[in-house]
């Protein structure tokens, strides 16, 4: 697969546990974070962010719903609730 998206993600986003949720802060003092594929920005003060999505555990990595959809077989995605 050859996508413009694909930029090594795999080094730390392969067969990881995600969760869909609500966005949220990765700590305090941070006010977005980016799709780490697409870059789509994730935000509940910045209009017209997206203000839910899949993310690790620990919120730190974030991901779109499309590019979830377009990448889960390839990374092998583990869903939690
Ligand atoms: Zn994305």
């Amino acid at each position: 697969m050859n996508d413009w998206r694909l930029q090594g993600q795999e080094k730390f986003l392969s067969a990881v546990v995600l969760q869909r949720k609500k966005y949220q802060l990765y700590r305090k003092g941070w006010d977005h974070d980016h799709c780490e594929f697409c870059g789509a920005k994730f935000s509940l003060e910045i209009a017209g962010s997206l203000e839910a999505g899949y993310a690790t555990v620990d919120n730190y990595h974030w991901i779109c719903d499309s590019c979830f959809d377009d990448f889960k077989e390839m990374f092998r995605w583990k869903i939690s609730k």
